[in-house]
């Protein structure tokens, strides 16, 4: 049901993205955070809830400092198997572009509860517009938010970092946590030189 949407966006015969198959991972529920290059640069944060990744756009991309506010765009759900995709999107289809893997892991209630309990916590934030989990990833770790907002556009949200042992007094810039072998970083240097070049 929930994954009508994103199958109806896109033609599978011309794009690698996998199709709405449902699974479901099997002890702890899993979160992706993919950095797409398309129109505009973003990061797309996705954490597993029914056996399909509830998935929120991030212009800015997350941050570790508790004071930045985050907006996260929620936009459709995606198939479980889209944690794993990295690649590229042709020209005309829906999100054409560059998708890169930025971050991965296990994703739980803020109590770390097991599996379903921590599922339905996370449903019931979900509903309720206060969304509050615990992630266990490479690079962000411990307590999140996502507070949905009164804003011109629907389905705004904000992705705030809680203060805990995990969270970083400095500027938080995702971009600079990013790969130096990235394909996208490789578009936009080239994109750069080639502006310079005008
Ligand atoms: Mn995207």
């Amino acid at each position: 049901m929930s994954l009508q949407i994103y199958s109806k966006k896109r033609n599978f015969e011309n794009t690698p993205e996998p199709s709405d198959k449902a699974v479901k991972s099997k002890s702890k529920l899993s979160f992706v955070i993919q950095r797409h290059k398309s129109s505009h640069l973003h990061y797309d944060f996705r954490l597993e809830m029914d056996g399909v990744l509830k998935s929120w756009a991030v212009p800015k991309g997350p941050s570790l400092n508790p004071k930045d506010k985050r907006l996260a765009m929620m936009v459709e759900d995606h198939p479980f198997s889209y944690k794993d995709f990295e690649g590229i999107i042709p020209e005309g289809n829906y999100g054409a572009g560059i998708v890169e893997l930025w971050d991965h892991g296990y994703l739980s209630d803020i109590d770390n509860s097991e599996k379903s309990a921590a599922e339905k916590k996370l449903k019931t934030g979900l509903n309720k517009g206060i969304l509050k989990f615990r992630l266990f990833g490479k690079k962000l770790n411990g307590e999140f938010a996502l507070v949905k907002i009164k804003y011109k556009q629907k389905n705004a949200w904000l992705l705030i970092k809680h203060n805990d042992e995990y969270a970083v007094n400095e500027n938080y810039n995702s971009e600079e946590h990013t790969s130096a072998k990235s394909p996208i970083n490789k578009l936009l240097l080239k994109e750069q030189a080639s502006i310079l070049q005008e």
